[in-house]
């Protein structure tokens, strides 16, 4: 029986047996006890499933991976210690020295780093592309070793709406998956892969906690992409792995190939596993999400809308005002709503922004974003601080923008800690 979102927040991952915990256990144990050493040598082999050691798996991580994997209507997913870990992952197991993807340049600061700088001394070349350029003019950074091709559903800080069908198509057009960061429109906005999306990401540490309270990520395959179609340009996914026996990913394990490399190559290799602590935390957040994003969307609108009314408010981004260019981007991929996040400018310097934000009350100014408290951020000086000016250009945030997260408080107060902080300035 097919369930609903809302069914599946609440319901899925966690199946326990007569006499087992209602609530998912947190499994803090590095390893589990099996009888004869025959057994445990199966394991390693990959020739039976079952659980030896927390970095390779763990079952109350596995039951948060498996919820997540239904909720974006996938075929597998693995959690990873943080969103960079997801991001670096979902790249690092298709592409390798002398390989070359494709990005969009509105992403978030951390990940345009992670692939502009840290992958590019791995040999692994990105570009970024304009998403407002013609078909044309993008086609031109697909090259013989094009491996994959990535976007953010809604970006941050810049709330650019990702036109992930077009993208698509023009990634399977060259035999290459499209990965999607579904981080901030999380599976309750927007389902990537019915979009045409090969590989999800997230960010778990925002909305899909949703209390702050703990940082990581995962990854979602949707089963669709046709490794061995294109067999000549994933020689790890479809040839012989010396380091396990010789197994082929895509032989072994079908449409699980992508996940279950991940799991046995870089998960064992690099380890970048979240607790089963937090995996239980991260679990308490996906039960109430489908709660929470409606009211967060609800708010963020309503205050998109008054900043819109604001004379003291130079601009407004916010995909779900009926003036924004990304409107009916919105429209089609995010019709429930478009998260609680919006990046805005003041009308005079950078500095009386500052001052604008000093001045608030109760919205904190916190690195963090997405969270069930309202908090704002000034990227330029905070969170892309790195960047240089034409860099914060080219990932589209403007010297001057503020991003307000926008939280599930009564939207009047939030309205009215804005209101009197804006009077101060
Ligand atoms: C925060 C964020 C990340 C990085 O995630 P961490 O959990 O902080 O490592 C990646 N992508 C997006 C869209 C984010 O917002």
């Amino acid at each position: 029986m097919k369930k609903n979102l809302q069914t599946l927040c609440v319901q899925s991952g966690w199946k326990p047996k007569k006499g087992e915990p209602r609530v998912l256990p947190i499994y803090q144990s590095t390893t589990f006890k099996y009888d004869t050493s025959e057994e445990m040598g199966k394991l390693f082999d990959l020739e039976e499933s079952g659980y030896f050691y927390t970095r390779l798996a763990n079952p109350t991580n596995d039951a948060v991976a498996s919820k997540i994997n239904d909720l974006e209507g996938g075929v597998g997913a693995i959690l990873t210690s943080s969103g960079q870990a997801a991001n670096f992952y979902a790249i690092f197991n298709i592409c390798e020295a002398g390989d070359h993807f494709i990005a969009a340049s509105q992403i978030y600061g951390g990940t345009y780093n992670l692939f502009g700088v840290t992958l590019k001394k791995l040999g692994i070349e990105c570009t970024f592309i304009d998403e407002e350029a013609s078909d044309e003019e993008i086609e031109k950074a697909f090259r013989p070793n094009t491996k994959c091709f990535f976007g953010e559903t809604i970006s941050n800080p810049g709330c650019h709406v990702f036109d992930i069908e077009r993208f698509a198509e023009m990634a399977h057009r060259y035999g290459i998956p499209l990965i999607v960061d579904n981080t901030f429109a999380t599976p309750i906005l927007c389902r990537p892969f019915e979009w045409g999306a090969d590989i999800v990401t997230h960010s778990t540490t925002k909305y899909m906690d949703g209390h702050a309270s703990q940082v990581g990520g995962a990854i979602v395959d949707s089963g669709h992409f046709d490794w061995e179609a294109h067999a000549d340009k994933f020689p790890g996914l479809t040839t012989p792995d010396a380091s396990y026996h010789g197994l082929t990913y895509t032989k072994a394990f079908g449409k699980n190939a992508y996940i279950s490399k991940i799991l046995a190559q870089l998960m064992r290799d690099v380890g970048a596993i979240p607790s089963p602590t937090n995996c239980f935390l991260l679990n308490l957040g996906l039960e109430t999400l489908h709660l929470r994003m409606p009211r967060h969307s609800e708010n963020g609108l309503k205050v998109a809308r008054w900043l819109k009314a604001n004379p003291k408010v130079a601009w407004v981004h916010y995909s779900g005002l009926p003036d924004s260019p990304d409107y009916p981007l919105a429209r089609k991929y995010l019709p429930d709503g478009q998260c609680g996040v919006i990046s805005f400018g003041l009308k005079g310097t950078r500095e009386e922004a500052i001052r604008f934000m000093d001045q608030l009350e109760f919205v904190a100014i916190v690195t963090h974003v997405a969270d069930a408290r309202t908090c704002v951020l000034h990227p330029a000086s905070h969170t892309h601080r790195q960047l240089s000016d034409e860099q914060l250009r080219e990932a589209g945030i403007a010297p001057d923008l503020i991003r307000l997260s926008v939280g599930i408080e009564h939207v009047d107060d939030i309205i009215a800690d804005l209101s009197q902080a804006m009077e101060k300035m």
